[in-house]
């Protein structure tokens, strides 16, 4: 992998006593302003350590970003619309939910409320994280005519629309970094770090969702994990709620509580521990081992088919399932959800190759350029929350395994993504500090509130970087590996 004109905002060559000093400082500084995390080495309720970080801003184009920015809003129109086409929805999963059985469970929940009559609930919160990567693969695969500057375009990873996190550690990172960028001397550097309201937003949206519902005595639940890792980010959306709102509570619970002691009035709002649930907002239950028994799967239902708005509805859940994104980019279907040209064209333009496995000519072809070419994709699973998908020459055996079996349809391929590569510091709890070559991905944060005919509310409201050592594949900052980052703003342009 070639690259880069996008350089490091602040020489990395400085004294080894002002690095250890300003290290000091940032962890400090995260430590004291709730950028931390549970530690998974020894769980321990009572304490926290800070969030790996890199310890400088990384250089982005602006142009993109304000691109990035901008698009959001026709994204979480296009999600809002795919979501609420039952046709869609149902064609694009018929094959993966034969074999995929955690995408059927849910299926068969939107099914089993469509048979009862419809959602009881016809307004849907979407809080979506568009995620994308810079791609400099003409510069590395078509000898690019002018290589040497920095990226040709940039390409979407994927879209959450279930659990889109950092919502808090997105933002908390752009101060993070203002603190060290002025403590390491260069307090011009602030006004290229962007402004980042990610948190108020968000959290704006679930007060948004809840004054829509209408019940003053009612309350917004977070559904929660057995134990939160990512419990800052999460615990800062209700400390935002509190500031802004007085008047609504914030109560946390598993989808084993809800089993337990959740109800269902006559007219189908949810009642838990005596009060009414308004807003459902779902930190948990994008994975199967967060259904251990029945139990969980009968709170999911019980949810789904109450007067709560849902966050997300379990249509949005699907929408935003791997191989809907793999079906929207076929020809002629963004056409349909958006017309208007302009939209679409630019929507297409962050779209990667996307490939079908399933049992037919084309799911044949793609397989074999696959098992040709393993290391330029990724071949991808329906599910959530990192770690699942499989790499480079990972791939062949593993399509060798299952080419033969229907299997194959659980799986989407994916143009692998080449992002630029810039140095940094990757700050680590317990460890020293790595100077590394590192790559980033960007999200964007949206929400739409509305119902199938209607859209009420749809904003963009902020962004969030992550950055990990360029030979890994995957950079979950909970899982370990990867680090919070911030935007720095550059003017450069596309190599071609
Ligand atoms: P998940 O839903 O588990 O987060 P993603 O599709 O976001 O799955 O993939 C997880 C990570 O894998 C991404 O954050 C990114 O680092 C890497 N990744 C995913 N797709 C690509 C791609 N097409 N090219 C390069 N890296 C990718
Ligand atoms: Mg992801």
């Amino acid at each position: 992998m070639t690259s880069t004109k996008l350089e490091p905002c602040i020489p990395l060559d400085m004294e080894k006593e002002k690095l250890t000093d300003l290290v000091e400082k940032a962890k400090d500084y995260a430590l004291m302003h709730g950028i931390c995390m549970r530690r998974k080495d020894q769980f321990d309720r009572d304490a926290l350590h800070f969030a790996p970080f890199v310890l400088f801003p990384t250089s982005f184009p602006r142009n993109e970003f304000d691109k990035s920015v901008k698009l959001q809003q026709v994204l979480n129109e296009l999600m809002h619309k795919v979501a609420h086409d039952d046709e869609f929805l149902t064609t694009s999963l018929r094959n993966t939910i034969k074999v995929d059985h955690f995408t059927k469970r849910l299926f068969d929940i939107y099914e089993r409320v469509k048979k009862e009559g419809g959602p009881t609930q016809a307004l849907s919160l979407g809080m979506l994280r568009s995620d994308l990567m810079l791609d400099n693969h003409c510069c590395t695969d078509y000898g690019c005519k002018k290589a040497g500057k920095s990226y040709c375009c940039w390409k979407q990873v994927e879209l959450n629309t279930i659990a889109s996190g950092f919502g808090w550690l997105g933002p908390a990172s752009g101060l993070l970094h203002r603190y060290v960028v002025q403590e390491a001397g260069y307090p011009q550097h602030l006004k290229n770090i962007p402004e980042n309201n990610a948190l108020a937003g968000l959290a704006g949206a679930l007060i948004s969702a809840w004054r829509l519902y209408n019940q003053p005595k009612s309350v917004i639940l977070f559904l929660v994990e057995d134990v939160t890792y990512n419990v800052c980010d999460q615990k800062f959306h209700e400390f935002e709620i509190r500031r802004q709102c007085p008047e609504v509570f914030v109560i946390r619970r598993t989808l084993t509580e809800i089993g337990n002691r959740g109800k269902l009035t006559a007219d189908k709002r949810l009642i838990i521990d005596g009060q009414e649930v308004a807003v459902i907002y779902m930190r948990c239950g994008y994975h199967p081992d967060q259904y251990p028994t029945e139990l969980e799967w009968d709170a999911r239902y019980m949810m789904e088919i109450s007067l709560a708005i849902k966050s997300p509805s379990i249509h949005y859940h699907l929408a935003g399932t791997k191989k809907v994104q793999q079906e929207l980019a076929k020809e002629g279907i963004l056409e349909k959800f958006l017309g208007d040209k302009a939209h679409t064209d630019s929507v297409r333009d962050i779209f990667t190759g996307l490939y079908s496995l399933d049992n037919d000519t084309t799911g044949d072809k793609n397989l074999e350029n696959a098992m040709n070419n393993p290391e330029k994709y990724v071949l991808k699973p329906q599910r959530e929350g990192g770690g699942n998908n499989v790499y480079g020459e990972d791939i062949k055996p593993f399509l060798e395994n299952i080419k033969n079996s229907d299997e194959r349809c659980a799986y989407i391929l994916m143009d692998r993504i080449s992002p630029p590569i810039i140095k940094n510091y990757m700050v680590r709890p317990g460890m020293e500090p790595m100077l590394a070559d590192c790559i980033s991905e960007l999200g964007i944060f949206g929400y739409v509130i509305g119902t199938k005919d209607e859209i009420l509310e749809n904003k963009q409201v902020g962004h969030m970087l992550r950055t990990k050592l360029s030979h890994v594949n995957e950079g979950g900052v909970a899982a370990g590996l990867g680090a919070l980052d911030s935007v720095y703003l550059v003017d450069t342009d596309r190599c071609c």
